[in-house]
């Protein structure tokens, strides 16, 4: 059997197939090894070195290390990978007291063109398959260990609601093979409307965050041009429809903008909106970028945008902005890549 496949694509029963000419605890044991284990199949010693070499070819490896970077004290760890086609992408581990997080990327680049972030400056070049989801996931998974990877959020490169089969593939995988319970699985989007209804339909009820940034058609448009497709009124109606399927918390990101969404006036309208739909938020000072020359909010800035919310009893939280020291903020690493194949240990300490 040919195979273009990379090796995290396959099902068990697609696996199962593969090997139809060996006996049936082959199956097993390359599974554990895959799923259970996270090793490459080189290092799989209950199969057969003939047969280890065989799978190797057939169910190629789909990410290759081109920067790895540790912040010190190893609580961030962010990955440059590159795929088959010469592309990269990024994925980046976190580590809090409570809980590991892995952000990672479904799309090489994004269409939705939102003038702050680094990717959205770059434009769309492919998307990414289900096996380069997963294995993005189970890279980290090993990265992380001792510590258990609790928490996936889809916040990488690209829109993932953009890419919905494959990364609804890989949310069906993370959950049945990988374990992870689908509320610590976070889908992250810039707001598509269809993606959203879709996702309500779904039986697993994964956390939604939706990107609003402004909370006024006007200014959301202009941030976040996807906008002038679905406004916030409809947004709202479609993740009203999500929070009522799925009895999930929604939580918006504020990327807050010097001068530009961080004033009273957009905080009071977005409280109103977090009223009506019991939503949550996430206040993130926007890291620096090449393409966009607007900086972040100061900290008394955002504690100030804070305070206006939660005066009007909206919950909101300030994230911590981490590892900015080692690029991996929103698609920086792969911005500032000189074309390293290195493996760096940044000295400084990661951002508070
Ligand atoms: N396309 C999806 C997921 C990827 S971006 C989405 O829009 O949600 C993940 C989050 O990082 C989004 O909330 C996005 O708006 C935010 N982001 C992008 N660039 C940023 C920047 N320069 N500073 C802070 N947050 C940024």
């Amino acid at each position: 059997m040919i195979s273009t496949d990379t090796r995290y694509q396959f099902t068990r029963d697609e696996l199962a197939s593969l090997l139809d000419d060996q006996p049936k605890y082959r199956v097993d044991q390359l599974w554990k090894g895959l799923y259970d284990e996270g090793l490459d199949i080189e290092e799989i010693s209950t199969l057969p070195k003939n047969l280890r070499e065989q799978l190797e070819s057939l169910l190629p490896v789909a990410l290759h290390h081109r920067i790895v970077k540790v912040s010190e004290g190893g609580e961030t760890h962010k990955w440059l990978w590159g795929l088959a086609d010469g592309d990269a992408v990024e994925t980046v581990l976190m580590h809090y007291t409570d809980r590991s997080t892995v952000c990672v990327s479904s799309q090489a680049g994004c269409a939705m063109a939102c003038g702050f972030c680094a990717t959205g400056q770059e434009g769309f070049r492919r998307h990414l398959t289900t096996g380069e989801i997963v294995e993005q996931v189970i890279r980290a998974r090993e990265a992380a260990k001792p510590r258990r990877l609790s928490n996936v959020v889809f916040m990488g490169m690209g829109e993932p609601l953009a890419n919905y089969d494959a990364v609804w593939g890989a949310i069906r995988r993370i959950h049945g093979d990988l374990g992870l319970s689908a509320r610590h699985i976070t889908m992250s989007t810039v707001g598509l409307v269809p993606g959203i209804r879709r996702m309500a339909e779904e039986q697993l009820p994964v956390s939604l965050a939706v990107s609003l940034h402004a909370a006024t058609d006007e200014l959301r448009t202009e941030l976040v041009p996807i906008n002038s497709r679905y406004p916030i009124d409809d947004l709202a109606d479609a993740c009203a429809g999500y929070v009522a399927a799925s009895g999930r918390r929604l939580s918006f990101e504020w990327a807050l903008i010097a001068g530009v969404n961080d004033t009273e006036e957009q905080a009071i309208a977005l409280a109103e909106l977090c009223k009506e739909l019991r939503a949550h938020v996430n206040l993130i000072p926007l890291n620096p970028t090449p393409g966009y020359l607007t900086v972040g909010t100061d900290m008394p800035g955002v504690k100030q945008f804070q305070k206006w919310l939660l005066d009007r009893n909206t919950n909101a939280t300030i994230r911590r902005n981490r590892g900015t020291d080692i690029d991996a903020a929103c698609g920086q690493l792969r911005a500032n890549q000189s074309g390293a194949t290195e493996v760096s240990i940044s000295q400084k300490r990661p951002v508070l």
